[in-house]
């Protein structure tokens, strides 16, 4: 006799449990949703991140993010083509730093206290959207579930299944670790050091953690073949041995032209990096998973899927299109950039779309103005 299995079903299926996948849970299950949190790898697992939490993503977090945080950054350093450079410091907090390893199976944790069900070790695949579910499986085991999240980051399947994985260009980044011993303790503790000119189309960083530091570059994704150069380069800078570095893996920046990707069609909505949401201009990622989850979250409560769209334009659209137009003059005229950063003001314009309180440069006032306008006219140039 044959037996047929029965079906799971479920409010929602998520799938991912990144910072994306595990807000929008929490918000759900807080809202009494019935909510399935599916994540292919088994936690706490790492993801390639600087781990850097901005305080503008710190206003989006579902919970309290204290537990987790290793280490407060309230100055930049900024040099340009490794010769000149200059130092920053803001009276109030601007990066908390985790790695992704804790920060991520913390949020999972806090998903299934707020009434979600994770299960990690379990691919979510063979997702076949209809009019009114959608059906995959989990594990091999099929579920159904009225929405689907995709929260299943730069390589995930659930875009690519709903037809949704166009408009989205993708930069390159590779990162590795050193033990603190090897550093400068006094320069690095609260400091990010951000290292303009190389790669194209990014950055190299330094960013402290409790007992390492993390060392990264990204660019174009035509820099991919370069990027080992790059860090090497980068760990050179800071007296460390390429060959000291440990954890060395690299990962995919996804992100969307404004106006050219969709992050929803039917019953299925995209968040984070599944919606190609990183900024252009930072490679940040973690502010825009949490807000279009609890915007995500928003609407899957409200029984309206559509208004997901336009809520995640009006709020994410204005900062990334200014990234854009940042990012274009960095590209091109990094000296300019570089000149317009360390310019009477413009820290202060910086500090506050860090914090979120600033929204967009256009709301700099006074001397900050003028070079924040010639980046713009910069970008704009055809040459
Ligand atoms: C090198 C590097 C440094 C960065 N540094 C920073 C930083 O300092 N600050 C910052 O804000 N942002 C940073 N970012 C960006 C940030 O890491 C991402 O934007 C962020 O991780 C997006 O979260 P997410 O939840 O959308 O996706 P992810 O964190 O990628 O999570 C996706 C999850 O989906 C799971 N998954 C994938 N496919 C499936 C499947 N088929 N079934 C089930 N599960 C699946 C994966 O296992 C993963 O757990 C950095 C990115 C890189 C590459």
């Amino acid at each position: 006799m044959r037996v047929e299995r029965l079906m799971e079903r479920w409010d929602v299926l998520i799938a991912g449990a990144g910072p994306a996948g595990s807000a929008t849970a929490i918000h759900l299950a807080r809202g009494g949703v019935r909510v399935l949190l599916a994540d292919r790898a088994r936690f706490p697992r790492d993801k390639p991140c600087g781990g850097g939490v901005t305080g503008r993503a710190l206003r989006q977090a579902p919970c309290e993010l204290t537990p987790v945080v290793e280490r407060v950054v309230d100055t930049f350093e900024l040099r340009l083509g490794y010769k000149r450079s200059f130092r920053r410091t803001s009276r109030e907090p601007l990066i908390l730093m985790t790695q992704r390893r804790r920060l991520d199976a913390y949020l999972a944790e806090q998903a299934a206290r707020a009434g979600a069900t994770f299960r990690d070790g379990v691919r979510v695949a063979d997702v076949e959207v209809g009019p009114d579910e959608v059906t995959a499986t989990v594990d091999g085991e099929p579920v159904a579930a009225a929405v689907l999240v995709g929260a299943d980051g730069a390589n995930g399947v659930v875009a690519k299944a709903a037809g949704l994985d166009a408009g989205i260009v993708r930069g390159v980044a590779l990162e590795g670790n050193v033990a603190w011993e090897l550093l400068d303790r006094e320069r690095y503790a609260r400091t990010a050091v951000v290292e303009l000119g190389s790669p194209r189309g990014g950055y190299g960083w330094l960013f402290p953690k409790g007992d390492h530091a993390n060392l990264g570059v990204g660019g174009w994704s035509s820099e991919g073949p370069n990027l080992r150069d790059h860090l090497a380069v980068l760990a050179h800078a800071h007296g460390v041995a390429p060959a000291a570095l440990t954890d060395l893996r690299g990962h995919r920046l996804p992100m969307r032209r404004i106006g050219a990707a969709t992050p929803a069609a039917g019953n299925v909505l995209l968040v984070g990096d599944a919606a190609g949401l990183v900024d252009p201009l930072s490679g940040d990622g973690i502010y825009e998973a949490f807000t279009s989850a609890r915007l995500a979250a928003e609407a899957i409560l409200a029984g309206d899927l559509g208004r997901y769209q336009d809520a995640l334009a009006g709020a994410l659209d204005g900062h990334a299109s200014a990234s854009w137009t940042a990012k274009s003059a960095l590209d091109r005229h990094p000296h300019i950039c570089f000149w317009a950063a360390r310019s009477p003001g413009v820290f202060g314009v910086v500090s506050g779309l860090l914090r979120g309180d600033v929204r967009h440069p256009n709301e700099a006032r006074g001397l900050a103005r003028p070079p924040l306008r010639l980046v713009a006219r910069v970008a704009r140039r055809r040459s």
